[in-house]
């Protein structure tokens, strides 16, 4: 799963569509995590998809990741900002990839 402490725990190497990422990264293989308030880790992800029909604001979005050993699609948080804590990706993401920050 991924790690709820990996603010403390990585350190943020990017930015990308306006949200951090958190590494390390190493392309192709190697993606990092993607957001801070709603954060997923890329290198868990297998793109099931759950948490782009399930979240009621529509904070995610497909990215390209060709060439990832998991998948070659990501969910990228890309409204992290409109995330109104509901929990619910979290709840559905089989492989738990995503941390969702409400405190
Ligand atoms: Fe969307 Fe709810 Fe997850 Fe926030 S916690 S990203 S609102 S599903």
């Amino acid at each position: 799963p991924i790690d709820p402490s990996f603010e403390e725990n990585r350190e943020q190497v990017d930015e990308h569509e306006g949200h951090a990422v958190w590494g390390p990264v190493d392309e192709p293989e190697e993606l990092g995590i993607h957001g801070t308030h709603v954060a997923v880790d890329f290198d868990i992800c297998l793109a099931d998809g759950a948490c782009l029909e399930d979240c009621p604001v529509d904070v995610f979005e497909w990215v390209d990741s060709p060439g990832h050993p998991e998948s070659e699609l990501k969910a990228d948080p890309a409204n992290e900002d409109q995330c109104i804590d509901c929990m619910i990706c979290v709840d559905v993401c089989p492989v738990d990839a995503i941390d969702v920050d409400a405190g």
